[in-house]
């Protein structure tokens, strides 16, 4: 597969720039905690998913101070409904607990700082920083991996690596432009049956398209 040029790339910006002029996370959240909360319960996990989920758990527990003397128990049963809620139940309160603990009850705004809270990886920091601050970091998930590989944005095996290509590549407007990949490749260039010739405005920019072609 052809990498896209320099020309291209700044096309695909554009593109994804004026398609998607404000998006923001399908996540619902009020402030930092319940953003973190529902980022870190949506991993491996949909986001209309977390939204059923999470009114119950933020009534239960309304802050940081709540949540770390939280039952196990009891916010497994609420979370029950969601992939590897074992552990991302422990996670949310040790997250809780070390808030409390170390940072004085208040959620580190900062990735270097908020990766290193239990059950907190890059991918977590990088998307609440985008979504709280606007900050200029992206954040490869699923959707991000696949429509950068497609369009020849990148080669690269890992998640990490892509970001790196990615940041490289765009080097400003990130946080909107990984809100922006996130829906294209939830909605359009979907893992299986993307919608090439039905709703794409990157066809032509496409490496990736011929394949999708039926035989
Ligand atoms: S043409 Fe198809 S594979 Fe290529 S970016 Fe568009 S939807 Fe994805």
């Amino acid at each position: 597969m052809k990498l896209a040029t320099k020309k291209e790339i700044e096309e695909i910006k554009q593109r994804f720039l004026e398609h998607y002029p404000d998006s923001v996370t399908e996540l619902n959240y009020k402030n930092l905690y319940e953003l973190l909360i529902a980022v870190m319960l949506s991993a491996q996990c949909t986001d209309k998913r977390v939204n059923i989920i999470t009114p119950a758990l933020f009534k239960a527990y309304p802050d940081v101070s709540s949540l770390a003397v939280a039952e196990l128990d009891d916010v497994k049963e609420l979370i029950k409904t969601c992939s590897f809620f074992n552990n991302k139940a422990k996670n949310i309160i040790k997250m809780a607990q070390m808030v409390i603990e170390k940072y004085n009850g208040e959620i580190p705004l900062d990735e270097k700082e908020l990766v290193k809270l239990p059950g907190v990886g890059q991918k977590t920091a990088n998307v609440v920083m985008i979504e709280y601050t606007g900050a200029n970091l992206m954040a490869v998930d699923t959707h991000v991996f696949r429509v950068a590989h497609r369009l020849g944005l990148s080669k690269a095996k890992t998640v990490t690596e892509t970001e790196k290509d990615l940041v490289e590549k765009f080097k400003t407007d990130l946080h909107r432009l990984h809100q922006a990949m996130v829906l294209f490749g939830r909605y359009i260039c979907t893992a299986k049956n993307p919608k090439c010739d039905k709703d794409c405005f990157l066809t032509d920019l496409c490496k990736s398209k011929e394949s999708f072609k039926a035989k």
